[in-house]
């Protein structure tokens, strides 16, 4: 009798318990998908450290039920993106330019790309066909180590390798979502920066955005924008017409993509 009194006291206290978490993680669930939608809304990051860990815990059924509700998922990385770019934002301008590295993803290429492939990435030949070459050539000269990856293994194996103090990282969202909190789990402050075009094969970048983030750093206690750099505006308008003048053809795209669907990313 003393025992199966026990038996239901424990199961009555479980029972609470479970209740209680449950009512929790529905909460956090609701604030989630809230501050998501405010986020879709106005771009508004409401205590970033909070929200990602909001994200991070219960990403499953926030995405589950922002796509019952009709809203692109694609959203919670895009946040869970920005949301690191704000929390590292100043160690990784406090990184001197010779310490970071940066990941260019393969799909921005040409599909016409003659750069081969080496233990390191793509070889970059800066044959002019897409503004990768340009790109590279620029955050070299700061002195990051620039690489085009093939896939994320690469990101992992060049870190391990050659040890940066600071990463960018460029690609679509669950790429940059994925490889951010791989950097930032090695604790290597990391910003992220999107595909404008994603798919994959034959994608674009907004090439003064991507400039931005190369060399943002703190220059006299403000942070570097490049609409004050008339130079490197300059730079980053040339570099994008290379990629609109040098538009492959749609028979080019398509056998690019094929070949690309081979690769395992
Ligand atoms: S510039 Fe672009 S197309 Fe030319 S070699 Fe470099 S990555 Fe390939």
């Amino acid at each position: 009798m003393e025992f199966l009194g026990l038996v239901s006291g424990t199961a009555l206290v479980l029972g609470a318990i479970l209740m209680v978490v449950g009512v929790a993680l529905a909460t956090l669930t609701v604030m989630g998908i809230a501050l998501t939608l405010l986020f879709f809304r106005t771009r508004q990051i409401i205590i970033p450290s909070v929200t990602l860990f909001i994200l991070t815990l219960l990403e499953a059924p926030i995405r589950y039920l922002l796509w019952v509700f009709g809203v692109e998922e694609d959203i919670v990385s895009r946040m869970v993106i920005e949301i690191r770019n704000i929390l590292y934002r100043d160690r990784f301008e406090r990184t001197p330019y010779d310490q970071r590295a940066m990941f260019i993803p393969q799909c921005l290429r040409s599909p016409s790309c003659p750069a081969p492939l080496t233990p390191e990435g793509i070889r970059c030949l800066n044959c002019g066909k897409c503004g990768i070459g340009g790109i590279k050539e620029e955050a070299e000269s700061l002195g990051y180590q620039v690489f085009i990856s093939p896939g994320s293994s690469l990101v992992k194996r060049m870190v391990k390798k050659y040890r940066p103090k600071a990463v960018l990282g460029v690609g679509c969202p669950m790429e940059v979502k994925e490889g951010t909190a791989k950097m930032a789990s090695y604790g290597l402050p990391v910003q992220g920066v999107l595909l404008e075009r994603d798919g994959c094969v034959d994608t674009r970048i907004e090439v003064t955005r991507l400039l931005e983030k190369v060399k943002s750093a703190y220059i006299g206690h403000k942070h570097y924008k490049i609409e004050e750099d008339q130079e490197s505006m300059a730079k980053a308008l040339r570099i994008s017409s290379l990629w609109g003048e040098n538009k492959p053809s749609h028979v080019e795209v398509l056998s690019a993509r094929k070949s690309a669907d081979r690769v395992k990313w």
